[in-house]
């Protein structure tokens, strides 16, 4: 049931702040100028050039395809999976430091992938800002029970969780401005 699936993109969310996936839940459909502060923009921008597939002609490049495993209760897009290379790539406009939400995501593109009969043997970020490609492992038997409990833990989640907000957090939160959990300002505005 796609209910039961888990959204790739909210992974690295859930870890900064699971109340943030409550509130993206919320304002899904709402105008998006009202909470897109810079940094997620300028991803935006990182993504828009592979959803217009315009990155790449070339016919073993895959671009923006959507992917699931039924395995992991996951869906979600890949941005760039070159089949000659069995590479996967992710692109994100700056990555100042990679967090371990964002390795998930790429591990569960890969999951995804790899279910769906690709073959996936090097994984990767690529910084558009500074042209880098910031390799990443490929997942080890440990690796793989720490995410499955990490799924588990986000399936578990409920709003009746006792939950205290990290103010910093807070502030450079793109939900800052309409969470009842915090008074803080935005950074960004
Ligand atoms: S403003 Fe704070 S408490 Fe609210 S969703 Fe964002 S990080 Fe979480």
């Amino acid at each position: 049931m796609e209910e039961d699936y888990i959204s790739i993109s909210t992974l690295n969310d859930f870890i900064f702040c699971p109340y943030s996936i409550y509130l993206h839940n919320v304002y899904e459909n709402t105008d998006e100028s009202i909470f897109h502060a810079t940094p997620q923009t300028q991803g935006r921008i990182a993504h828009e050039t592979v959803d217009e597939k315009k990155s790449s002609t070339r016919k073993d490049v895959l671009q923006a395809l959507p992917v699931y495993s039924e395995k992991y209760g996951l869906m979600g897009k890949i941005d760039v999976y070159r089949a000659k290379d069995k590479y996967l790539v992710e692109r994100k406009y700056q990555l100042r430091q990679i967090y371990q939400g964002q390795i998930y995501q790429l591990w569960a593109q890969m999951f995804c992938l790899q279910e769906m009969g690709y073959e996936v043997e090097h994984i990767a970020f690529y910084e558009v800002s500074t042209k880098r490609t910031i390799p990443v492992n490929l997942p080890t038997y440990e690796d793989k029970q720490r995410f499955e409990q990490f799924l588990r833990s986000f399936r578990d989640y409920t709003l009746m969780q006792p939950f205290q907000p990290n103010l910093n957090k807070c502030r450079h939160c793109i939900y800052c401005n309409l969470c009842d959990k915090t008074t803080e300002d935005n950074v960004y505005q």
